[in-house]
């Protein structure tokens, strides 16, 4: 068996096409809150939603569909 490059990781992330992000294989985004510049990302299991702004550090933090509403509303 061939050595792997020990800098390749399987972890590594790369560029994928508009739209796709490795890290919704069980989630979709809210387009209304995306648009305004949130994660938007949503816990299909629970529905409820990330109202951390894009490309946060660390874990999403989930909240309730009624905060994500909120927030979509008004901003
Ligand atoms: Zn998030």
């Amino acid at each position: 068996m061939k050595a792997e490059n020990p800098s390749t990781t399987a972890g590594e992330v790369r560029p994928l096409p508009d739209g796709a992000r490795p890290d919704l294989s069980n989630a979709t985004v809210r387009e209304d809150l995306a648009g305004q510049g949130r994660c938007a990302l949503v816990h299909l299991p629970t529905g409820r939603t990330c109202l951390l702004p894009l490309r946060h550090h660390g874990a999403c933090e989930f909240h309730r569909p009624q905060e994500a509403d909120d927030v979509a509303a008004g901003g």
